[in-house]
Order: structure tokens, then C-alpha cells, then sequence
């Protein structure tokens, strides 16, 4: 799952926030569990080092991912909880020469990457001007949370992430909604909703609560989805192509990288198109392409 793979990653602002892949042991290679799937090749239980990870905690076939069935590891994201429990909760110490601190490490490093991720999503709201109102308690909560990624394993092994996580969503919840309210006329609200495979080719999707959505395979060529709310939507090979992500709120490199893009998809300034995405034929000339 390491992204020595060199997959692009969301926080280009926040630093911290990124993979930092050369600072950390291997961690989301090893502490995750995993089960034979269209993402992952093989069964892995969790704490039990991948297969293709080799001694220097680099991936052995980081160039070869997707062909060898293992496009989840260039999806997944860990905002930068890797380095952080690597280098700073445990100072450096590894799971291979210090065993006795492997599972502790192991604990702790899910709850970091939930931690880094509300940190991240945190920085989006206070990034967006319309969501003013709510900026302060937005950035109580950020340094909160930092402060929190700081303490000691026992302490982040113990934390109540689900319960936290409730409480940042309302407040994420608020500043999109915030945001959303400068579009005028109705927005679509398919917050949760079963879009798997739906056809939304086109759609008006501007403004819309997309939230924890079901979009896997959805097919979204050309939709408007400008200041679209797509917190937790899943856009596992959503066909994105001549689609309009700009302004879209809440949107993950992660989520970027699961679905399928081209030249022609607009997306935020701070995240990158997936290397995957095909380009926009010469053919089609200027604008958008014909969606195919
Ligand atoms: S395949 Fe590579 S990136 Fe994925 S878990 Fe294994 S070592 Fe990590």
C-alpha cells in the first residue's frame, strides 16, 4: 500500500499531510488487513508484512501495481500517518528491529490515518470563504486534533475516533452546506444514495449533496459537478470523463485516483490527474471531447 509507488497525493498546502513514504516503516504494508479482492491480489492479515514489501520498507513492484492486481494500493492515502507514527510517536523505532513495539505500532497507525484525514478535510473547510461562520470552531477542532496526533501510543490507541469523527462531520457538514448555498436553484440531494452503475451522463450535479454516495461505476461523462459535496463518495471506476469537478468540495486525491478521467475532466487546482486517466484524443479538436 506504500506510495513509493510515487502516486500523487492531496495537502500539497499542508505538507504534513502527504505521504511521506522515505520517513515511514512500511506501516499501511503492514498494519492494515486485507482481503483477496478486485483491489488487493491476495489475503493479508493485518500486522502480517505484504509479500512485496521488501527489507528497505519500499513496495517491490511499486511500477507494476494495477497490472498485478493491486490498484488499491495506489488509491489508498494515508495524509501522512505513516511518518507521523513512524517518526514521532515512536521516534524513529521500527516494527523489524524493535518486534516488541510492532503491534502497538500497529494499533496506532489506523487511528493516525483517521486523525490525519479529518485534519485534512478540516483544511479544505477552512479554505473555503463562504464557510466564514463556522472558520473558528473549524480551527479549534484543527488544533485539537494536531495537538492529539502528538500524545502517546496508549493514548492514540485508546482514542475514540468514531465519536470524533461524528463531531467533525457536522461541522464539515456545516461549512459545505455554507458553500453550497451560494448556487442558485435546487441542489440534488443523493447524500448515501445507491448510484452504483447509474447513468448521470450530463447531469446537473452542481451544488448537489453527494455525501457517502454510492457512485462505483456511475457513469458521470460530462456531469456538473461544481461545488458538489462529495465527502466519503465512492467513485470507484466512475467514468469522470469531460466531467466538472471544480470547486467541488471535499474531494480526495484517493477519490481521484479510484475513478476513471481524461484531459478533459476539470478538476481542483490542488489535486492531480491520476497518471492512469487517458488523454484527450487529438481528434476531437478544441473543447471537451465527445464522451465516449
Ligand atoms: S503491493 Fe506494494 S504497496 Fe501494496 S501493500 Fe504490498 S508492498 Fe505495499
Amino acid at each position: 500500500m506504500s506510495h513509493k509507488h510515487g502516486a500523487p497525493s492531496p495537502g500539497e498546502a499542508r505538507p504534513g499531510l502527504r505521504a511521506d513514504c522515505a520517513n515511514c516503516f512500511g506501516l499501511c504494508c503492514v498494519a492494515l488487513p486485507f482481503a483477496a479482492s478486485a483491489g488487493f491480489a491476495v489475503d493479508k492479515a493485518g500486522g502480517q508484512p505484504c509479500a512485496n514489501l521488501q527489507a528497505d520498507f519500499r513496495c517491490g513492484i511499486h511500477a507494476h501495481l494495477r497490472e498485478r492486481g493491486f490498484s488499491g494500493c495506489v488509491v489508498f492515502d494515508c495524509f501522512g500517518a505513516g511518518q507521523k507514527v513512524s517518526q514521532v510517536t515512536f521516534a524513529g523505532q521500527d516494527w523489524r528491529r524493535e518486534p516488541r513495539l510492532a503491534r502497538r505500532m500497529f494499533d496506532v497507525f489506523p487511528v493516525m490515518r483517521q486523525l490525519h484525514e479529518l485534519m485534512w478535510y478540516l483544511g479544505e473547510a477552512l479554505a473555503m470563504p463562504p464557510a466564514r461562520p463556522v472558520h473558528g470552531d473549524l480551527r479549534r477542532a484543527l488544533d485539537d486534533i494536531d495537538r492529539l496526533t502528538r500524545a502517546d501510543a496508549d493514548t492514540l490507541a485508546t482514542t475514540d475516533v468514531a465519536a470524533l469523527r461524528h463531531e467533525i462531520n457536522a461541522l464539515l457538514l456545516r461549512a459545505g452546506e455554507l458553500v453550497r448555498a451560494r448556487v442558485p436553484g435546487r441542489k440534488r440531494n443523493h447524500r448515501g444514495a445507491d448510484l452504483i452503475g447509474a447513468g448521470l451522463r450530463g447531469a446537473d450535479l452542481r451544488g448537489a449533496s453527494l455525501r457517502g454516495a454510492h457512485l462505483i461505476a456511475a457513469d458521470l461523462r460530462g456531469a456538473d459537478l461544481r461545488m458538489a459535496d462529495l465527502i466519503g463518495a465512492d467513485l470507484r471506476d466512475a467514468d469522470l470523463r469531460g466531467a466538472d469537478l471544480t470547486g467541488s468540495l471535499f474531494l480526495t486525491q484517493s477519490q481521484l485516483n479510484a475513478a476513471r478521467g481524461d484531459g478533459a475532466t476539470r478538476i481542483p487546482p490542488s489535486l492531480k490527474a491520476p497518471a492512469h486517466w487517458r488523454p484527450v484524443p487529438v481528434s476531437t479538436g478544441q473543447g471537451r471531447p465527445r464522451a465516449r
